[in-house]
């Protein structure tokens, strides 16, 4: 079991939460700017990281809140979490 710790409700099992995806990826600051092929990156093509990383989730049973968490991909130990704009560290890929 992952235990997240959530910024405003603590420690919780991480049953409580949902995956929300890649927290390192920026979506474009000029959506109209961006070609079909840029989008196409931007929304599907991913790396496949092992180690810390920083991921999006969401607290689905407890304050509903996006959270980032940084999570060891290869071993699930959960180096860090909290608010949205926090600073959790760049990803450590081995
Ligand atoms: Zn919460």
């Amino acid at each position: 079991m992952l235990l997240i710790t959530c910024p405003w409700c603590g420690p919780r099992a991480h049953i409580e939460f949902t995956y929300g995806g890649d927290a390192t990826v920026d979506r474009p600051a000029d959506p109209d700017a961006v070609s079909a092929e840029e989008w196409l990156d931007h929304v599907y093509i991913r790396d496949n990281p092992r180690g810390p990383h920083n991921e999006w989730w969401q607290h689905t049973s407890g304050c509903r809140s996006w959270i980032k968490v940084k999570r060891d991909t290869w071993t699930h130990r959960v180096h860090g979490s909290g608010p949205p704009g926090s600073d959790l560290g760049e990803d450590e890929h081995r």
